[in-house]
């Protein structure tokens, strides 16, 4: 097999975990050993390994209408009740319209597509450069690795395209000047934006991408104020605010989207992930109604909007998805995610003094652990150390799996997680630790 994000692409020789069984907030291995599962796949598995609703959902589909596409004037009803379902989920502002795709990426990719499509309906031919933030990650297909702000997503691939910046990315603890409130250093990240848009010209600028919380970056919660400061920058060059809610959408945050919980007004948002709670693969990407209002108007001068793929709007991703819509408001999932994350956020972070630990950040049910000497930004460990992958391996030792990235260490449960099963996490964090130091 190739293996995604591996090298050597021989996942064979590097003895790899098979998972072969899932149950709640756990999986199993091939040998039948038992795991928490503190990533939830990968960011994803909101409802856990076996909710048998979402299970009846796909197989009632598939029994009815296994498939058919969405182009032209084509659709399925189960596409069609997701965008209405999807689109009054959305209430930082109104959306008007849902595209759906299979992924992230493919969200991310369409998102490029929609707004060269809109600023060339405005005549505007030049406003096509999007600014992404250093540490972002929005996906692996070629734009949308280029809009990512991780450097192995560039290197060796000739990327980022040429139409793509980067600014900064706004992790206070690792960037802030000596005396900087968090207010301050969003301030001065929202000046070089605005020097970044005034250097390249406001009229080449077409649009900004941020996650509300970043992600496979290292989970960078947002400093104080930024979200306000940034958008206010974005409006006054007329340039278009895309939230990439892939990670945090559907209540990981302990709100429905990210962008209710850091006032954003976004133009455009992507989403994937929770939104089938990844039993089956689908992506969206919400539409505000200024902009649906110029694709719709000027496609009789420009021709229609001639993108899409086979499979979106698949009717099966879509039933399974409208059931996950379902349950996660019957079992007001938001709410309960908001009430448990506490436990989970005070139960790892007392972990923080520790001596290997930098810093442990996240909010809701998000949470990232950066290990540094010294309690230091700037005083790595050696990465022929591997304390991160010694960290990782203990944690899998004693039963969970979390995401290492050099010495960065990711949680994201399942928003179903109970509170003993915190307790279990914290428990085994601590056990993890403890064998590291
Ligand atoms: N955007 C964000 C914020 C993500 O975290 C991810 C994946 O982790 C993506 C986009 C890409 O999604 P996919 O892997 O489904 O293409």
């Amino acid at each position: 097999m190739l293996a995604p994000f591996t090298a050597g692409w021989q996942t064979t020789d590097v003895n790899p975990l098979v998972i072969d069984k899932s149950e709640g907030s756990y999986v199993y291995d091939i040998n039948g050993k038992k795991y928490l599962d503190s990533l939830a796949g990968l960011w994803c598995t909101a409802l856990g390994g076996n909710e048998p609703r979402l299970v009846e959902a796909a197989t009632a589909q598939l029994n009815k209408l296994p498939f058919y596409h969405s182009f032209w004037n084509r659709t399925t009803k189960p596409s069609l009740d997701l965008a209405k379902d999807l689109l009054e989920t959305f209430t930082a502002r109104k959306m008007a319209k849902a595209f759906f795709v299979n992924s992230g990426s493919e969200a991310n990719d369409t998102q490029v597509k929609l707004v060269w499509y809109y600023n060339n309906a405005l005549g505007r031919p030049n406003k096509k450069k999007f600014i992404a933030r250093a540490k972002s990650y929005h996906g692996s297909t070629l734009i949308a690795a280029s809009l990512s702000g991780l450097p192995a997503l560039h290197q060796k691939f000739d990327l980022p395209a040429p139409f793509v910046l980067h600014t900064d990315c706004p992790h206070y603890w690792r960037f802030h000047l000596p005396g900087e409130t968090e207010e301050e250093f969003s301030t001065r990240l929202a000046k070089n934006l605005e020097e970044l848009i005034l250097k390249e010209g406001p009229d080449t600028i077409a649009a900004f991408i941020a996650e509300p919380v970043m992600g496979a970056g290292g989970v960078i919660p947002p400093p104080a104020t930024y979200f306000e400061k940034i958008q206010a920058v974005v409006k006054k060059y007329d340039i278009l605010f895309i939230a990439d809610e892939v990670i945090c959408a559907f209540g990981r945050l302990g709100t429905m989207y990210g962008c209710d919980k850091y006032g954003i007004k976004p133009d455009l948002v992507s989403l994937a992930k929770a939104l089938s709670s990844a039993y089956l693969p689908i992506g969206a990407v919400l539409v505000s109604p200024e902009v649906s209002e110029v694709i719709h108007s000027q496609s009789n001068k420009l021709g229609s909007f001639s993108h899409g793929f086979t499979y979106s709007g698949h009717p099966v991703s879509c039933a399974v998805a409208i059931e996950a819509l379902k349950i996660y408001k019957e079992r007001n999932i938001v709410e309960k995610v908001a009430n448990i994350s506490p436990r989970f956020q005070d139960g790892v972070k007392a972990f923080a003094d520790s001596p290997i630990i930098g810093e442990i950040r996240g909010t809701g049910l998000i949470l990232g652990t950066e290990f540094t000497d010294n309690k230091s930004p700037n005083d790595p460990f050696p990465p022929e150390w591997g304390v991160g992958a010694y960290f990782g391996a203990q944690c899998e030792k004693h039963g969970m799996l979390v995401r290492v990235a050099g010495d960065n260490i990711m949680m994201s449960p399942p928003f179903i997680i109970s509170p003993e099963e915190v307790d279990e996490l914290i428990s085994i964090y601590g056990k993890a630790l403890k064998g590291t130091e």
